[in-house]
């Protein structure tokens, strides 16, 4: 074994993962480099990337651009706050995100951006932020939040009380809060979704005026195993719960920056959020970087004079990192330049012939909306045996990176991965599952 395995195994705790296991399945793979849409490990062997660094990485690793960017702020300064004091990168990028999210949301007003690190943070400001909203206008009453059956808004404790996965959650429910639950179907099927909306609708009649808003991850709840649901039940469900008064809040974590085919999931339904969530693609997958977006309408119920205490009390010391700005403009820049939006139909469609070749017998379904797919597993062996991990491992040794949640392989490509490398994954998978579950 590599020394650098033998430490991580005294001494990493991994998230996530459950390190009786983690001992047992051999030495870990340790990842040294990068290159485009590959992972290269110690020995130097590459593996193609089929989860694109857990859905962060958009235009592939050791980008020109991006890497000169963060390469030039370092000559300049890593890091300074925003208490106190403005920074010329953080003030770039909030103003070139206000602009983007009027050219993709237009009429939204989406124009305050607040700085955090990682998508629970930003998922636990717009909480603080739509509570504190409804406190100042005078709704002292709503005090909680409404949020979809299996959602996943993060590991925080506010985030987790609106989180609706119960494998994750429940040992923490005496330390959290207590959610709505709005049920939202695992796939966009007409007669499951207007069932769903018909309860909905019975919640917010008999709860609506408690509640302080409504969090969504827009078209696909990625961490539930890739369940989605179509534009009209999400337009639907938003213009009831704005009816109702709800702040609405647009997880786009990991919707945000392409990822369902537009830049923003939410372009995809007529009625706008009031703050939105962004985190893993901003910064390209380069560098921990969050930001909430408010509409000038919430942010205004903040001002006043100091004494009425309608400050937003809230701020992490890494705030606005001007290294993590910076990546998160190049990022941008490189939207622009190899306009990565318009190349993505042809990566969409190569992904869903790639799906729709899959040999059925151990594949129960696929789901996919953008560059987000789901193959779920068709098995009848116990949990126990961990097929989907297994698959996973088994995919390791094709040369590919995925990770299952349960027995739903994800496959989120970076938005730069080409259709032939697209191919490659998804057959592996399917390789890897017959392997696994035709006993070899
Ligand atoms: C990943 C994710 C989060 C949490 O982001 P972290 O950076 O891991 O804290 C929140 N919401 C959604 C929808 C996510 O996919």
């Amino acid at each position: 074994m590599h020394s650098l395995q033998s430490l991580d195994l005294a001494h990493v705790w991994h998230p996530f993962t459950q390190h009786d296991e983690w001992e047992a399945d051999g030495p870990p793979l340790v990842i040294e480099a990068a290159e485009g849409c590959e992972l290269i490990d110690i020995e130097g062997r590459r593996y193609l990337d089929g989860v694109a660094s857990l859905w962060t990485n958009v235009h592939g690793h050791r980008h020109p651009t991006i890497d000169a960017a963060i390469r030039a702020q370092l000559d300049r300064v890593a890091h300074s706050s925003l208490l106190g004091l403005a920074s010329s990168q953080s003030v770039r990028l909030a103003a070139r995100l206000a602009a983007l999210l009027e050219h993709h949301l237009p009429g939204a007003g989406l124009s305050r951006m607040f700085y955090s690190d990682s998508g629970s943070s930003a998922v636990e400001v717009a909480l603080k932020i739509a509570f504190q909203y409804q406190q100042q206008i005078g709704q002292t009453q709503r005090s909680r939040f409404a949020a979809l059956s299996e959602s996943y808004h993060g590991d925080t404790l506010g985030s987790v009380s609106v989180g609706g996965i119960d494998l994750f959650h429940s040992i923490y429910r005496p330390l959290i809060f207590e959610t709505a639950r709005i049920p939202a179907p695992d796939t966009p099927d007409p007669a499951a979704e207007a069932d769903c909306l018909a309860r909905a609708e019975a919640l917010l009649a008999e709860q609506g005026s408690q509640l302080a808003g409504l969090i969504v991850e827009p078209l696909v709840q990625g961490a539930a195993g890739m369940r989605m649901h179509s534009p009209a039940f999400l337009e639907r469900l938003l213009s009831m719960a704005r009816d109702a008064g709800l702040v609405i809040i647009a997880d786009e974590v990991a919707t945000g920056f392409g990822r369902t085919g537009t830049m923003f999931a939410m372009e995809q339904v007529e009625i706008r959020p009031d703050l939105v969530a962004m985190a893993k693609g901003l910064s390209g997958g380069y560098l921990p970087l969050a930001v909430t977006a408010a509409s000038e309408r919430i942010f205004d119920a903040f001002r006043g004079p100091y004494t009425r205490h309608r400050t937003f009390f809230h701020g992490h010391t890494y705030t606005g990192n001007p290294l993590a700005c910076a990546a998160a403009l190049a990022c941008l820049d490189v939207f622009e330049e190899e306009d990565t939006l318009a190349a993505l139909p042809q990566r969409i469609d190569a992904l869903r012939d790639a799906l729709a070749a899959l040999p059925s017998d151990h594949i129960g379904s696929v789901r996919q909306k953008g560059l987000m797919a789901g193959i779920v597993l068709k098995h009848d062996r116990p949990a126990a045996e961990r097929i989907g991990h297994r698959v996973a491992m088994a995919a390791r040794t094709h040369g590919v990176i995925v990770r299952p949640l349960g027995d739903v392989v994800v496959v989120m490509p970076a938005l730069a991965m080409t259709p032939a490398q697209i191919r490659r994954v998804v057959a592996v998978v399917g390789r890897s599952a017959a392997g696994v579950l035709d006993g070899d």
